[in-house]
């Protein structure tokens, strides 16, 4: 086992080197702000099949299901609250050295944190509102939440009657164009990029640290346990992110 130390050493050394990083994010960021992972065992996740985007479209029960489990979140929505690592993600974009933050995160504790708006990339949307799937304009959860209980079922949308959805991005559902584009652009752009909690498994997200890494870019992993794009990296550190990146900051 190598000593903590020497990785933070070697990490902090990765970026002072770097004039460009691209920080991506998946569920492990944000297992410290007590929202579990898809991989946790007890995790909400974990207990109910995802409802597919198809079946979303097709089936007023499906919509139904998948309203009320939105709803029984609200309250572990509303409290929780970005942790040292989202915070060292957003020291280090106050301090310059990082462009842009992708995540895979629904949760938008980045921008909790304090990355501006326009430096987060989502690339698997946002719970904490709604969109219109037909012409995209945003509904607020507790508004889509009244209407629930008064009719039984979510509103149409005001503007053009289209299926109202939350703002995230469901299996078997497009991605984003917007987000993927400006992922990709971040991706280019970047000398390293570094993967804090994210088990790389779900693409075409997983794609970007390979993406930079195929263009000449560094790519650092912080992750409890091993990535199936370890073999890639310049550096692994298999530990806790909270402490990890904060003790990095302090060293730089
Ligand atoms: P994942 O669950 O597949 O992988 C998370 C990884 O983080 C795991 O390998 C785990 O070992 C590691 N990890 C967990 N806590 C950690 C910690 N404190 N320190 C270090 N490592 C830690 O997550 P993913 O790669 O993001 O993919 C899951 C999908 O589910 C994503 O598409 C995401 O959109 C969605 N999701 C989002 C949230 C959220 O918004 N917070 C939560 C669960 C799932
Ligand atoms: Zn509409």
């Amino acid at each position: 086992m190598p000593n903590p130390d020497d990785d933070v050493i070697a990490l902090a050394a990765l970026l002072r080197a770097a004039r460009r990083v691209v920080v991506f994010t998946g569920a492990g960021i944000s297992t410290e702000s007590g929202i579990p992972d898809f991989r946790s065992p007890g995790g909400i996740w974990t207990k109910m099949m995802p409802v597919e985007f198809r079946d979303y479209i097709r089936d007023p029960e499906a919509r139904r299901v998948s309203w009320e489990r939105r709803f029984e979140m609200e309250d572990t929505w509303n409290a929780v609250r970005p942790n040292d690592g989202h915070r060292a993600v957003a020291e280090l974009v106050a301090m310059g050295k990082v462009s842009h933050v992708i995540t895979q995160n629904i949760d938008a504790l980045h921008q909790a944190s304090g990355v501006p708006e326009e430096q987060v990339i989502e690339l698997h949307g946002n719970t904490r509102y709604a969109k219109c799937l037909d012409c995209g304009v945003r509904m607020e959860i507790s508004d889509i939440r009244a209407h629930f209980h008064s009719h039984g079922a979510a509103p149409d949308c005001l503007d053009c009657g289209g299926i109202v959805k939350t703002a995230t991005i469901s299996f078997g559902q497009p991605m984003p164009e917007d987000e993927m584009t400006r992922a990709e652009a971040a991706t280019l752009a970047c000398d390293l990029m570094l993967v804090l909690g994210s088990s790389l498994a779900v693409y075409p997200a997983a794609g970007f640290p390979l993406l930079a890494r195929k263009m000449g870019a560094g790519l650092a992993i912080v992750n409890r346990e091993e990535t199936p794009q370890d073999d890639y990296a310049d550096l692994v550190v298999n530990a806790e992110i909270g402490p990890t990146v904060r003790a990095v900051i302090d060293a730089l």
